[in-house]
């Protein structure tokens, strides 16, 4: 069969943490030709504990590799068109490894985790007069969220990793730093490094300087020599070394919102977009300002794609648990068999009856950030049913958005004409119309959802040495838009509001 004519292509690892995606665009037009996606187990060994399992993650990402290009074959797509790879990540998700076997010394603590609730406690009684000086640094609050902490519990309470820190074994990473020395050799010469955006969600690294911070290290007690090298966004890491891709250059690496950012053409100052994953997180470019948020939003690198290029701030809203919910009641309550149900069962009733839904599992994030906060289901009356809870799952996720949304207006002081979205929730059409009508603004999804990905292979295909994508606009020919207007008054929209913030307060203080 004849092969068919393209312009160079390139692929993007998308490794979020509900699944691992491997992703192959036409670097001309932004066109996705074809991809294959593997869900990712998480364990929850305690209450509040989440733990993936850093080898099967490598697997998942050579397993869709592998099947992608089967598949380009079966297109005839000649898959030595393929001139770079670029990898977007979960941010936050933290790993230790040696390297002298490769071996991972615990399994990844997830950024949804817990455990360090008392660790964060312990490090709190010990910030100096000034207690400002962790945000000021890094731009985040302190908080069992943050790479540092799940770091200084496996320093603490983990014999391998003490012992293979003293023995110099040791390796730190983000799953970006995990995937790329594994994929670029592991112990045959890996290369150990991260990009600014990752290195800026550890809560190590100085936002400002863009280098690892020593009184951060020191105050967090973290040996400097554990750390990866902090590199841009966009540049050649190192090459591929196994597999159907060996040779193929990896140079692009962003954190997966900076990467769904980037995938939204979102660089103007001013310029926002919402991603609705396992959690939720809008961020809004800040140029080249760092903007210290008074409402609870986080402060964090945007991008740098390229080692000359300057680097960018935004402004982040961060909800924990969004599709999360969904996977929760699919996995826990078993009233939904597949993800994509929800939407038959919220669609029977078309409202949540009264039935508010604050989904807190991990406490709340922004613009709270209450570790005590847990789940609650309110307003339940006899009448309430599943197709309500399921209703009200969803609408949980719109409000927490419309929260950071209200947050973000009030600290850019420009309000959002529209929302931009993506994410893997945004097939969900109820979910994207409830959106609209709760923020009273249309919210607008491109039709070529894989925006994180996309991104990553921007990145990848931009490198100096790569140069087959230029971050023109025009390039994305392929990427049309759909639009969700408000239809429901705004008065209605308040109420409905202003009773979810009084369920919200219930969930607060039950875990001390
Ligand atoms: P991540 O990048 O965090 O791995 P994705 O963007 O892949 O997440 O989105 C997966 C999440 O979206 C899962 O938590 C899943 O439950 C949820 N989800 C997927 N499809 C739907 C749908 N049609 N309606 C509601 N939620 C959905």
């Amino acid at each position: 069969a004849k092969k068919a004519v393209l312009g160079p292509l390139v692929g993007a690892v998308d490794q979020g943490t509900s699944s691992t995606r491997f992703l192959v665009f036409n670097s001309k037009t932004a066109e996705l030709l074809s991809h294959h996606q593997v869900e990712i187990k998480q364990e929850f060994p305690r209450e509040g504990w989440v733990e993936q399992d850093p080898k099967e993650i490598l697997q998942s990402v050579y397993e869709c590799i592998e099947k992608t290009c089967e598949k380009l074959g079966q297109l005839n797509i000649d898959i030595s068109n393929i001139k770079a790879i670029g990898v977007s990540n979960q941010r936050e998700t933290t790993v230790v490894w040696d390297k002298l076997t490769g071996e991972p010394l615990y399994n990844a603590v997830v950024w949804l985790d817990l455990r360090t609730q008392s660790t964060v406690e312990n490090l709190y009684k010990r910030i100096p007069g000034n207690n400002n000086f962790v945000k000021s640094k890094t731009g985040l609050p302190l908080s069992t969220y943050f790479s540092a902490v799940k770091l200084r519990w496996l320093l603490d309470n983990v014999r391998k990793v003490q012992k293979a820190v003293e023995e110099n074994r040791a390796l730190f990473g983000t799953i970006d730093s995990w995937l790329i020395w594994s994929l670029t050799g592991g112990v045959n010469g890996g290369v150990h490094c991260t990009d600014v955006t990752n290195a800026s969600r550890t809560m190590l690294f100085n936002i400002h300087s863009l280098e690892w911070d020593k009184e951060l290290c020191d105050f967090f007690g973290i040996p400097m020599e554990i750390l990866p090298n902090v590199r841009s966004s966009s540049e050649i890491y190192g090459l591929m070394k196994a597999g159907a891709l060996e040779g193929v250059p990896i140079s692009g690496c962003l954190g997966d919102q900076s990467a769904a950012l980037v995938g939204q053409m979102c660089f103007q100052d001013g310029q926002a977009k919402n991603t609705y994953g396992t959690g939720c997180f809008l961020l809004c470019n800040t140029g080249h300002k760092c903007v210290f948020s008074e409402h609870g939003l986080l402060t964090t690198v945007a991008y740098k794609l390229g080692r000359d290029k300057p680097v960018y701030y935004a402004l982040e809203g961060s909800v924990a648990i969004a599709g999360a919910v969904i996977r929760w009641l699919r996995d826990n309550l078993g009233i939904i068999k597949s993800s994509e149900e929800i939407e038959k069962l919220a669609k029977e009733v078309g409202t949540s009856y009264g039935c508010y839904f604050v989904p807190a599992f991990s406490g709340l994030y922004a613009p709270y950030w209450e570790p005590s906060a847990r789940g609650i289901i309110c307003g339940l009356t006899q009448f309430t049913n599943k197709c309500h809870i399921a209703f009200a799952a969803l609408e949980a996720v719109c409000f927490q958005t419309r929260e950071i949304l209200d947050a973000m207006n009030r600290d850019c002081g420009i309000p959002l004409s529209h929302l931009q979205v993506d994410g893997g929730m945004t097939s969900n059409k109820i979910l994207m119309q409830l959106q609209a009508d709760i923020l009273y603004i249309p919210v607008v999804k491109p039709s070529m959802p894989e925006t994180t990905a996309l991104g990553a292979a921007m990145a990848a295909g931009a490198a100096e040495g790569v140069g087959v994508w230029s971050l023109e606009p025009e390039d994305l020919s392929a990427v049309t838009m759909e639009r969700f207007e408000p239809q429901i008054n705004a008065e209605e929209s308040e109420i409905r509001y202003s009773t979810w913030k009084k369920a919200v307060m219930k969930s607060m203080g039950w875990f001390i």
